[in-house]
């Protein structure tokens, strides 16, 4: 997967380059480029931002500046390809494990990195007209600006692609895969302070444990985050699910 990242602050975006990130950069399996927003900035200051129509507190990104930088990084490919463009806006669609698999699928995703009030609205307007444009909030807070955001959704994302992962059956039985919360995990020693495995897990009997995962994330699930369990599908229940 190709990814692009804009920002006025391209050292926000380091850590796209370590731990798991970088050795799937290393491996070849993603390629980052961060581009410094500024370079497509022209007057003396470099200046990125303009006070807002209408009035208000805050200032806002400059339409001419993102319009000349999207049209650089967003050209098409040698395959006459363009990239996702996905907009961190805590206005945006709600960045989910969903979405996660759906940017997982896509060969090229671009990022846009807002910041002060965020972009003029006719930046996402334009590029709309000939890409898709993902405007995706990753929580009901309010950032500084997009980069954390594009960490958020980056490491997300890539953590599904084949071969991120050293065991790729750790993102099917993570939270949000079957609609449910993980329940809680265990490792050794089997005593520590006072506190032990539960002893269904030093059984060895595989049916038994799995039964306890599935009744241990029905529980976590119900008293966490009941909105995630009345979304389930009734088909997505077996019928030895107890009433939690
Ligand atoms: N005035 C905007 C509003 O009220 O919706 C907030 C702008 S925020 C201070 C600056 C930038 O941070 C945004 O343009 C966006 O890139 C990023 N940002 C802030 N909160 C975010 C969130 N919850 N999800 C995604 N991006 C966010």
């Amino acid at each position: 997967m190709r990814i692009d990242v804009l920002t006025i602050f391209p050292e926000y975006l380091e850590p796209l380059r370590a731990a798991l990130l970088g050795k799937a950069v290393d491996k070849g399996l993603i390629s980052v480029d961060v581009h410094d927003l500024r370079e497509f900035a022209h007057d003396v200051h470099r200046a990125v931002d303009d006070s807002p129509y209408g009035g208000g507190p805050g200032m806002v990104m400059k339409p001419q500046v993102w319009g000349e930088a999207l049209d650089a990084v967003c050209a098409p490919d040698a395959e006459g390809r363009l990239p996702r463009l996905v907009v961190p806006t805590p206005a945006g669609r709600p960045f989910t494990q969903a979405v996660a698999r759906e940017l997982a699928a896509e060969p090229w995703l671009a990022f846009a990195c807002g910041r002060y009030e965020g972009i003029d609205q006719r930046v996402v307007d334009d590029a709309a007209t000939r890409m898709v444009v993902d405007e995706v909030s990753i929580g009901d807070y309010v950032l500084v600006g997009g980069e954390v955001a594009v960490l958020v959704v980056v490491e997300a994302v890539a953590r599904l692609l084949p071969g991120v992962l050293g065991n790729p059956a750790s993102a099917e039985q993570d939270s949000f895969s079957d609609g449910l919360l993980e329940g809680p995990s265990y490792t050794r020693p089997e005593l520590w302070r006072g506190l032990a495995v539960p002893d269904v897990l030093r059984s060895g009997n595989h049916a038994a444990i799995a039964r306890w995962r599935r009744d241990q994330a029905l529980e976590r699930t119900f008293a966490r985050r009941p909105d995630l369990l009345a979304a389930l599908p009734a088909e997505q229940f077996d019928k030895r699910d107890r009433a939690v």
